[in-house]
């Protein structure tokens, strides 16, 4: 089903491979109305992004997607409708992106150890501008022939608590809640049953520390998982967004953007709490 709202995409500015251009273009070749750019610690593909939807009478609502440590559970948290042009959030995001680039030497050195010869240069060229991540190290083994797949490059070596995971250092969700708030947006919880075995200890702890909502329409929720999202948003007192998490990877799980089980009432819900609690709701 393709929905008229996708509010989790990734771009060249991060591990997805098109350009912001391009996922705004499919986005309203698909039949998108209202999207979101979440590139992980990075807003830099939003001005190319927004001219497009200018042109195209898309609406663009400025995004982005944090990782966050909660004890041992790694938390994506998806913000939406903060001031982008904000030094202080610009600050710590250039402070994120060169800790991912610190952390790329590490896990080059364990893929080496483990028989896999890629060059760290090779996986910064891969990422170009963007923020590096694991997905362009896969790239990297792909092009040289060590997996036929990204995918196989995370089951064999980079997945969460694989041998080529390398922890980064990150804020806590409660940080990182406070940091958005402060500059005008509001702060999902992406993918919520990705937290692990936790999600629902971890979802109360956040919304004590002021979450605004869950991702209740993720790419891969059949019935029962929206339900049960949307129950618990609604026991919470969370708004619900959803998204494709479109990274143009190709693996096996991808859903072309807008291709998600997003009602579209849901999706005018989502859009009028974005109108009532941020600071910039649309770029
Ligand atoms: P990083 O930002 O470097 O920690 O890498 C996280 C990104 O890697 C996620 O946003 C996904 O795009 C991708 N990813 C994580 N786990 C997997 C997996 N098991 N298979 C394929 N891609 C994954
Ligand atoms: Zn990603
Ligand atoms: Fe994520
Ligand atoms: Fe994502």
């Amino acid at each position: 089903m393709m929905a008229k709202g996708d509010f989790h995409l990734h771009s060249t500015a991060s591990d997805g491979v098109r350009s912001p251009s391009w996922v705004v273009e499919t986005a309203h070749a698909n039949g998108v109305h209202a999207m979101s750019l979440t590139d992980h610690d990075s807003t830099n593909g939003l001005a190319e992004a927004a001219t497009v939807a200018k042109r195209l009478g898309l609406r663009l609502i400025p995004g982005i997607e944090l990782s966050t440590d909660l004890g041992p559970a790694d938390v994506h948290l998806l913000a939406y409708g903060f001031n982008p042009a904000s030094e202080p959030l610009q600050a710590f995001l250039s402070w994120q992106r060169e800790v991912r680039i610190g952390r790329v030497d590490k896990i080059v050195a364990i893929l080496r150890d483990e028989g896999a010869m890629i060059e760290t240069s090779r996986v910064f060229e891969i990422a170009g501008e963007a923020s590096v991540g694991r997905p362009h190290i896969a790239r990297a083994l792909l092009e040289r022939g060590y997996v036929e797949s990204v995918k196989e490059a995370f089951d064999r070596w980079l997945a969460d608590g694989g041998v080529a995971d390398v922890p980064r250092e990150k804020l806590s969700p409660q940080e990182a809640i406070a940091l958005i708030h402060r500059e005008g947006g509001v702060v999902f919880a992406a993918h919520p049953f990705l937290i692990g075995h936790t999600y629902l200890e971890a979802i109360d702890q956040l919304a004590g520390w002021g979450l605004d909502g869950l991702e209740a329409y993720y790419k891969n929720h059949d019935e029962e998982a929206i339900t049960e999202m949307v129950l618990l948003a609604g026991k919470l007192g969370l708004a619900c967004s959803g998204g494709s998490d479109y990274h143009g990877l190709g693996n096996p799980d991808e859903r072309p953007i807008g291709d998600i089980n997003f009602p579209d009432a849901a999706v005018d819900r989502f859009l009028a709490f974005i109108d009532e609690h941020c600071a910039v709701p649309a770029l």
